[in-house]
């Protein structure tokens, strides 16, 4: 969340020292940085996390580091006495472990009790990667559908329009601003989806299944919107699921992709698929996206048996999709913000350090 204060002053301090914490790794104590002014919780944080690891060579993105000690908690609002600093926090957690502080924003890390996991009632299949809206949801023993997020379209056709023009006239700073704004904006959106379908699953008592993400790209070409596709914010949205799904007990789990966009998800036949209209011999008739959005709900054997055959469900394929599971089970609800120091931080620290 943005802090709306400047910590320039604190961050050229930080800066400086960190750089004493990577020449000086054996001398790692507040006391030989005192000098320097900043406040010894913040500058004891910043020394063992440059001191201690022997990789960091440079520093590429400077943030202040306030360990729990050093916050206090009161009624949804979060308070730093050393820097004077009080934000608003209303989440539920159980512990904050550490805020880490840039020029614009602040980042806290929590520990957050998840819930036990119940015992699905009903499957709920759900297609991130559809032609028209960020998530088709198909539960599969109600019959019910739900469409989710049409917006994005909207939003993305919208930016790369705009990206166009300005990179035509050559403004590529705007462009960059454009593009963060994009990415808040649909950043907020995957949000409000990713809750939609967790309290959904958790009013179902659903069990969410959602296609393993690795395997998107070869085994889906559609055409007509490439939104979701080879986009960070179909990744975001399925993290996003992931960790709401974790907090709230609903149980999640990976299905093989191949085929379910293809096959009928009434008689597991092969149809036939023209943009948004999927079509089975069978008499079948359903819009594509929910047509494999019930077979992610629930994969027909007709399915499991083109998937054997293709060499979809080798064991290869099984250690690989444990990989991707245990690398979505740590992921931290946090801000996806990554990169290094911005240029502006960067000249203001520089100017700091000149002028003292
Ligand atoms: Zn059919």
């Amino acid at each position: 969340m943005k802090h709306g204060r400047d910590f320039t002053r604190e961050l050229g301090l930080a800066f400086q020292v960190a750089e004493y914490a990577i020449k000086n790794k054996d001398k790692l104590s507040t006391k030989y940085v005192a000098h320097l002014g900043l406040k010894s919780v913040i500058a004891n944080q910043i020394l063992r996390k440059y001191g201690r690891n022997k990789k960091i060579k440079v520093i590429s993105h400077i943030k202040l580091a306030i360990p729990s000690q050093g916050i206090k908690y009161n009624s949804g609002i979060v308070n730093i006495p050393s820097l004077k600093l009080s934000i608003s926090f209303c989440k539920s957690f159980q512990k904050i472990n550490q805020i880490e502080i840039d020029d614009e924003y602040a980042y806290v890390s929590a520990t957050v009790e998840e819930k036990p996991q119940y015992t699905p009632q009903k499957s709920i299949g759900v297609d991130l990667n559809t032609t028209g809206h960020c998530a088709v949801v198909a539960v599969k023993e109600t019959g019910k559908i739900f469409k989710l997020g049409k917006k994005a379209e909207h939003i993305h056709k919208k930016y790369k329009n705009m990206r166009k023009s300005l990179q035509k006239r050559g403004l590529y700073k705007v462009v960059k601003k454009i593009k963060n704004r994009e990415q808040r904006i649909v950043k907020d959106l995957n949000h409000k989806v990713s809750r939609s379908i967790v309290n959904l699953a958790v009013k179902e008592k659903g069990g969410l299944k959602l296609e393993k993400l690795r395997d998107i790209r070869k085994t889906k070409s559609r055409k007509s919107f490439k939104y979701a596709l080879n986009s960070w914010s179909f990744y975001q949205l399925a993290k996003f699921i992931e960790y709401k799904a974790l907090l709230a007990g609903v149980p999640i789990t990976y299905v093989e992709p191949a085929y379910t966009s293809k096959c009928c998800s009434k008689c597991g036949q092969i149809g036939k698929r023209n943009d948004k209209h999927f079509k089975c011999s069978c008499g079948h008739v359903e819009h594509a996206d929910v047509n494999a959005a019930f077979n992610i709900a629930l994969i027909s054997p007709r399915i499991v048996q083109l998937q054997e055959e293709k060499g979809f469900l080798q064991a290869e394929s099984d250690t690989r999709q444990k990989a991707t599971q245990r690398s979505y089970a740590t992921l931290e609800p946090r801000v996806f913000r990554h990169g290094s120091m911005s240029e502006d931080l960067k000249s203001k620290i520089k100017r700091f350090m000149q002028t003292g």
